[in-house]
């Protein structure tokens, strides 16, 4: 198809050297003064890497509307000195950046949050203040003040965050909105903040600054702005002075995935195709576009004008360079995991990347050629063997990557076979080509023995994990499956199943078994239902997932993905178990004792998702010489981990 991510856009007064926008993220390096380096890095990789423009994560115009209490603000003089360093360093490369102003309304995680009316949000402990008319006009003032000293800090604009439920977000929907002054009640009242801010930032700024205003054109939530309400608000806010539109899609106290892995690519396009219809500036478009050819389909639908990628900089800052290149097959694809990124975040920790633990790292993790070059052996080609071949030669080794299967990716090949984890076949297709970039050896079908110790100077161990097996006593021709042979499809399975262990693969296996691989929009669409009712399943198999511990299923799965698999085993119907011994398994079922009563529960598969064993028997005997290296889940088996595994191959390599 047609190229057209790399293309200029003239602007009013500014031109953008291609269509690739940095979505605004939230690093954990914004706050304080002490990471301000690591900030500018992390931004001067993105503009060198070819991005057109980058939006930092949200700042507060004020001290109410901070997302947290030590979240970053705005506004002053301090600001603007310490600003200038990210500016200019991405002026140097080229790029453009503009900082985000986001007031976190009732979202905001401290007793001081406000909101325009006194309701408190599923996804906060703390009820905001009804806003006083006198506040509402010094909120305004303040976005007007932060969008002044962000243009004497150098930036080229701002980004007005009015989207995912946050404070602007907020006035616009009935749902939270229930005011009866100039500020509720009419659209034209609940979007008066939203116009009001616009006007006042264009009023104190200069003409070439830009104006970005991310609008919540699906919220998502019952009660929100109607497609119609959306279409005016653009229409408004356009004549008040925005220069460009950003999509904003659903509250962040949606319980539908947005951007989770199993959100099929370019979902939500019909989002900032609905602006584009309407107004005349350009329409950003976001979520889940994550290459370059799912950005250049929504471009030539002219479904938008402009991409934002965030997560996809995170995991490679060259994404438009590589592309514009034509090496776009040498781009470290972002997942949608939100393993390194999210769930960092959501836990107070710096944000990085699953697949590339140097984002937000980038001066604590460098990989500097090496002065003295060494015979490095890595054996096993699953996450953390190509990882660690791939950083190895990078520093400037030279590697010989050995596996005894005949195939590569280890863990990755089940991964990719999960619906919903598709993407991981990008991974292992970019390690396969830059391996053959780096001129690393690879040896398949090789086994390791010990006579290849003394052709290397260091042996790195990434020999990776198998399931734990179930000691549960089967007859009558019966037998417990392993996951990965089902997930091969090795074996056959009947119509009821026991899934023993609700761990992640546990949860995998209730995807692998009840959901559609590479699922349609329609089809997501109508199973989340968005904008319009959602569809119930019939499904022709009853599982049962099974667990020993008490309590909850999936709690302890990742922040940001967790409720998504519990939902979607709630829409299989799926029946949980928790506080449950097994112990064997015949013709008539798996017999259990739940709570000291004991059962038989008329299954005809039983399938373990128990955990794993490291694969670390060739290691025993080499557990104290010096060249030998072990890394990723050969190492430590506690659950299966290619985040670990990865950044374990980084360090490593650092090391070698
Ligand atoms: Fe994407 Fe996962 Fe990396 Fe987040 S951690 S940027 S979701 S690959």
């Amino acid at each position: 198809g047609h190229r057209m991510l790399e293309q200029q856009l003239q602007l009013k007064h500014t031109q953008l050297r291609n269509r690739l926008v940095m979505g605004s993220m939230h690093t954990g390096l914004e706050e304080g003064w002490h990471n301000r380096k690591r900030l500018r890095a992390f931004y001067e990789a993105r503009a060198k890497g070819g991005t057109a423009m980058l939006i930092t994560g949200g700042y507060s115009p004020n001290l109410r509307g901070k997302l947290t209490p030590i979240s970053s603000s705005f506004n002053s003089y301090y600001d603007v000195f310490k600003h200038r360093a990210y500016t200019n360093a991405v002026h140097k490369h080229g790029g453009k950046i503009c900082l985000q102003l986001l007031h976190a309304g009732r979202y905001a995680y401290h007793p001081f949050n406000q909101a325009p009316s006194a309701i408190k949000a599923p996804i906060s402990p703390y009820k905001p203040k009804a806003m006083s008319l006198s506040s509402i006009k010094k909120t305004i003032k303040d976005f007007a003040h932060s969008a002044y000293m962000a243009e004497k800090a150098g930036y080229d604009g701002v980004e007005v965050m009015g989207s995912e439920g946050y404070l602007i977000n907020e006035f616009m929907a009935p749902h939270t909105n229930k005011r009866n002054d100039e500020f509720g009640g009419s659209l034209e009242n609940r979007m008066r903040l939203a116009v009001e801010i616009v006007k006042a930032v264009r009023a104190k700024v200069s003409e070439q600054f830009l104006i970005i205003f991310r609008l919540s054109v699906m919220d998502l939530i019952p009660n929100g702005s109607t497609p119609e309400e959306v279409t005016i608000q653009a229409l408004e806010l356009e004549k008040a002075g925005v220069d460009i539109f950003n999509t904003g899609i659903g509250w962040h106290e949606a319980r539908i995935p947005t951007i989770a892995s199993m959100v099929p690519p370019g979902a939500f396009k019909e989002a900032s195709k609905r602006l584009k219809d309407v107004i005349k500036v350009p329409v950003i478009a976001v979520n889940r576009i994550n290459t370059p050819e799912i950005a250049n389909e929504i471009l030539n639908a002219g479904d938008a004008d402009l991409i934002s990628m965030a997560r996809p900089l995170l995991a490679d800052p060259e994404f438009f360079n590589k592309y514009n290149n034509q090496l776009s097959k040498h781009i470290n694809i972002c997942i949608g995991c939100n393993q390194g990124c999210l769930d960092h975040v959501f836990k107070g920790k710096r944000a990085t990347c699953l697949v590339n633990p140097q984002a937000a790292f980038e001066l604590d993790y460098p990989l500097e050629k090496t002065t003295k070059a060494k015979k490095v052996l890595v054996v096993g080609a699953g996450p953390a063997g190509l990882s660690s071949s791939c950083y190895l030669a990078e520093k400037g080794h030279t590697v010989t990557l050995i596996d005894q299967k005949m195939q590569m990716g280890g863990q990755f090949n089940l991964a990719m076979q999960i619906p919903g984890k598709e993407d991981f076949n990008h991974t292992l297709a970019y390690y396969t080509n830059e391996l053959e970039r780096l001129n690393v050896t690879v040896e398949l079908g090789k086994a390791y023995d010990d006579s290849m110790l003394a052709h290397y100077d260091d042996i790195v161990f990434a020999t990776g994990v198998r399931p734990r097996e179930a000691s549960i006593e089967c007859s009558d021709g019966k037998r417990v499956f392993a996951y990965d042979e089902v997930i091969r499809g090795e074996v056959e399975l009947g119509k009821s199943i026991a899934i023993l262990g609700a761990g992640g693969i546990g949860f995998d296996m209730v995807a692998f078994l009840s959901e559609q691989k590479s699922q349609s929009i329609s089809d997501f669409k109508s199973q989340w239902g968005i904008e319009c009712e959602p569809k119930p399943y019939k499904d022709d198999r009853q599982l049962y997932m099974l667990k020993r511990s008490a309590g909850r299923f999936g709690s302890d799965l990742g922040k940001t993905t967790g409720w998504i698999h519990r939902q979607v085993a709630k829409q299989h119907s799926v029946k949980q178990i928790a506080d449950c011994q097994y112990h064997s398994f015949d013709k008539n079922g798996l017999t259990i004792t739940v709570a000291g009563d004991k059962q038989v529960l008329a299954v005809d598969t039983v399938i373990a998702c128990i955990g794993q064993v490291s694969n670390n028997e060739v290691l025993a005997k080499q557990s104290d010489n010096a060249k030998v290296h072990v890394i990723g889940g050969a190492k430590l088996a506690t659950a299966i981990d290619a985040k670990r595994a990865i950044y374990e191959a980084l360090q490593i390599a650092r090391e070698i």
